[in-house]
């Protein structure tokens, strides 16, 4: 008989303990692998919504689960720019407009980006713009005014970085200290590719597209999908590190829309950044380990909706400036961690969560 039930009895045991452990893991506040960070710049509610009622009422970024709003003001003004904004992501430091990496001394700040990279994380940006502006230079450089183009661009041979994709070759190549910072790339390790094909067919390693000399242009004039395929390829070159990755994606010209007052301008920015959102949601559905945060710097234009119609995609829009506004921007977030980016929160705020989540700083050397 106990030949019988004891191999019996083990089975029950073993589906005991396994229950066990799914309830208590299910417990448990499971916390991401991976973050895509996307941000929009210049992208409010208003921008959104145009996206949304162009799109035919529906964007991907309606499946994130957890919504917030993040402050967006900057150490100097009600109202910031792109280099103050983004600092403020990537370091959870408010500084001064103009502003890439630095504090109100204009001292180097770590970012988010530099302490993945230090824990063994991989690392990417992608931007439609130059990889050079003001957004996706504050999550890799230091320099005390985001006009420093060419000091931006010899700031990426200061990091390891592993995959870099947007515009600005210009910045790397034609350079006023006639210096190729090509070649160095290339000797770093670096794939160093020009177009989005050639981009797209990198299989392996540390990749560095350059695909524009300054920016990409809009989408309207040719971008074709640069950014959901740019989305797609980092999200596949980064996911190959066991430890993890940390990928920033900007749909740059959201902001430039609303600089023109122009709302085909922003909404078909809008949508292809929701493209590229629909990659970064795609992968995450099926990791599980994925944390997607989306949000934006700042709002641009004062954009309001007056009008629309969800059938012929038509949005009218009125603005309030030709600049950047104060207000609140929307935050979306999805996947493992998404619950501490709901409520009301200071654009600093947005990396301090980050950080605890990928345990980036339980390193009491680390500021
Ligand atoms: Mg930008
Ligand atoms: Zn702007």
């Amino acid at each position: 008989m106990k030949n019988i039930f004891f191999p019996v009895l083990i089975v029950f045991a073993v589906l005991f303990a396994t229950a066990c452990q799914t309830e208590q893991e299910a417990q448990l506040p499971k916390a991401p692998k991976n973050i895509i960070l996307l941000i929009g710049d210049g992208m409010g509610v208003s921008e959104v919504y145009a996206g949304l009622t162009a799109n035919g009422g529906s964007l991907n970024l309606e499946k994130c689960t957890h919504y917030g709003y993040s402050k967006t003001h900057s150490a100097s003004g009600y109202v910031t720019d792109s280099g103050a904004g983004g600092t403020a992501i990537s370091t959870g430091v408010r500084t001064y407009n103009g502003a890439i990496g630095v504090d109100t001394d204009s001292l180097p700040l770590k970012t988010i980006l530099e302490f993945a990279e230090e824990k063994g994380l991989s690392t990417g940006l992608v931007s439609t713009s130059s990889i050079t502006h003001a957004t996706p230079a504050s999550f890799i450089s230091h320099q005390k005014s985001r006009n420093y183009y060419e000091a931006i661009a010899a700031d990426f041979l200061k990091t390891d970085v592993d995959v870099i994709i947007g515009g600005g070759r210009h910045n790397f190549m034609k350079r006023a200290d006639s210096v190729n910072l090509i070649e160095q790339l290339i000797q770093n390790g670096y794939a160093v590719k020009y177009d989005m094909e050639d981009v797209n067919s990198t299989e392996s390693g540390k990749l560095f597209g350059l695909t524009a000399d300054a920016h990409n242009p809009r989408y309207s004039e040719g971008r074709g999908d640069m950014l959901p395929e740019a989305t797609e390829t980092a999200v596949r070159l980064l996911s190959a590190n066991d430890n993890g990755f940390f990928l920033m994606v900007e749909g740059s010209m959201i902001d430039w829309g609303g600089h023109a007052n122009d709302i085909k301008y922003i909404t078909e920015e809008m949508l292809d950044f929701d493209r590229a959102v629909g990659e970064a949601l795609k992968f995450a559905e099926a990791d599980g380990e994925t944390l997607i945060v989306i949000t934006a710097d700042h709002e641009t234009g004062g954009l309001g909706i007056n009008g629309g119609d969800f059938a012929t995609g038509e949005v009218i829009g009125g603005y309030t400036t030709k600049g950047h506004t104060g207000v609140m921007v929307p935050v979306f977030a999805f996947g493992p961690g998404a619950d501490a980016f709901a409520g009301i929160q200071k654009n600093t705020d947005l990396f301090d969560k980050m950080m605890k989540l990928l345990k980036l700083n339980d390193d009491s050397s680390l500021q």
